[in-house]
């Protein structure tokens, strides 16, 4: 029996890498690769922290701070950092984990790390959250550099966080690096970053869709419905919109909007852009007078159930945020693709409903990606912004787009052939992109290990 506490969330990302793992030929034919899994569940390291930082009545607030340095093998330790009151050890370490493998995929030489604070920026003043990220890295500077560790954002934490923490950190260290990603432009931040997971995850299914109608289909008429509403959400909603999609809903932690006839606009999303900077809620703006009429907000409900019939459904906001009963409405909704723009969007019930489905009804069947996959667009940026910033260059848009464009078509086709070569699929059967996510992740990680 393991005296150790439990971790659900950690225990949740390793089982479901483990499980898939286990159910293909790959320890058969590397029967080292075993050891490699065990090894690789426990971090290199983890450093925790006290973070204290004076409030605006100058009183002493004190949060927990955190980095897990899981592994090194194919690069620096590269994932972001969240501040959100969720956060604890379970919640990084499952993130971390995911992280080694997503990098992986991505093709550049990154290693996985997480970290982050259970601090909450909600209702915080701009000051309040300045002085914490600046007492955030008086610490953590410590403990990373542009060749050990190289952390960026994730949910809590955009440009404006990583400003702060960057200049904090260049004072402490006097040293001006590329220590951190999604940085603004102004010091070495890369084009194309704040869009990337969004888009790259569009990218992603526009190769499934590709692949599933034998080249004859695309994102054009297909509606598409998405939750979350912050940096991942917005900019896989233009992606869709750009190709002619229609975005039938956004969504925030309070509930969700629905939208009439027409879909979510270009101009909705800059709105709610502009709504979130302010850390307010969806609801605000359901009833604007740009949105009334044209949306409906559905107050404690998270989309899934409330959209009607759908083409593709893509999570954008959290872990765990479709459970078995929403991926069988979606399901029966004809959702045919589904992928995660956040990390482990789908419970491990909701994947193998999608599973399920993949393997009974063939060529109509239901294919869905895995964030380690699908999100990989925004740390893979993250890779090309170090790569600039040690080549004391500038990529134009166009460039980085091109290369996540490149970036997300090899990680789709590994995907699938690495499924394809493992888990020999049936006559007729989509290849499982769960288990060639997971496969080709481990593949490269563990035979560098
Ligand atoms: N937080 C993002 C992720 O989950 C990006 C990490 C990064 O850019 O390092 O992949």
């Amino acid at each position: 029996m393991s005296n150790l506490p439990s971790e659900p969330e950690f225990e949740q990302a390793y089982k479901e890498l483990a499980s898939t793992l286990e159910n293909s030929s790959l320890f058969e034919k590397n029967p080292e690769y075993k050891k490699a899994l065990a090894i690789s569940a426990i971090p290199e390291r983890i450093i925790q922290f006290r973070v204290t930082w004076e409030d605006d009545k100058g009183e002493v607030q004190v949060n927990r701070g955190y980095r897990v340095q899981f592994n090194s093998a194919l690069g620096p330790y590269k994932g972001g950092l969240r501040f959100h009151p969720t956060v604890n050890l379970s919640v990084l370490k499952f993130l971390g984990f995911e992280q080694i493998f997503k990098n992986a995929l991505t093709g550049l030489s990154m290693g996985g790390g997480k970290g982050g604070a259970d601090f909450d920026p909600k209702g915080k003043s701009d000051n309040e959250i300045r002085k914490f990220c600046v007492a955030f890295m008086s610490e953590l500077g410590k403990h990373i550099g542009a060749n050990i560790d190289v952390p960026a954002g994730d949910i809590g934490v955009s440009p404006r966080e990583i400003g702060w923490m960057f200049g904090q950190y260049k004072k402490q260290t006097k040293n001006w690096e590329g220590v951190l990603t999604g940085k603004g432009l102004a010091w070495g931040g890369s084009l194309i970053r704040p869009e990337a997971t969004g888009y790259g995850c569009v990218y992603y299914v526009d190769h499934m869709i590709k692949y599933a109608s034998g080249g004859k289909d695309s994102f054009s008429g297909k509606k598409v419905t998405i939750s979350g509403s912050g940096n991942v959400a917005q900019y896989a909603a233009l992606k869709v919109i750009e190709l002619g999609g229609t975005v039938v809903s956004l969504s925030d932690s309070k509930g969700s909007i629905i939208a009439k006839e027409g879909g979510i606009t270009p101009e909705m999303v800059s709105t709610i852009a502009d709504l979130k900077v302010k850390r307010k809620a969806l609801s605000e703006v359901a009833s604007s007078s740009d949105f009334s009429g044209k949306v409906e907000y559905k107050e404690g409900v998270r989309p899934w159930l409330h959209v009607g019939n759908v083409d593709v459904a893509l999570p954008s906001a959290t872990q765990n945020e479709v459970s078995q009963e929403e991926a069988e409405g979606l399901i029966k909704a004809g959702c045919k693709f589904i992928a995660e723009g956040s990390n482990m969007g789908c419970t491990q019930e909701a994947i193998e409903a999608f599973e399920k489905v993949r393997k009974e009804k063939g060529q109509d069947a239901i294919w869905y990606a895995p964030g380690k996959a699908a999100n990989a667009g925004g740390v893979a940026v993250s890779g090309l912004e170090m790569a600039q910033n040690s080549a004391r260059i500038k990529w134009t848009s166009e460039e980085v787009d091109e290369k996540l464009k490149d970036i997300m078509k090899n990680c789709f086709e590994n995907c699938l052939n690495t499924a394809k070569e493992y888990v020999t699929p049936k006559e007729g059967e989509f290849p499982s992109l769960v288990a060639g996510a997971n496969i080709a992740g481990a593949i490269k990680t563990f035979s560098a290990m």
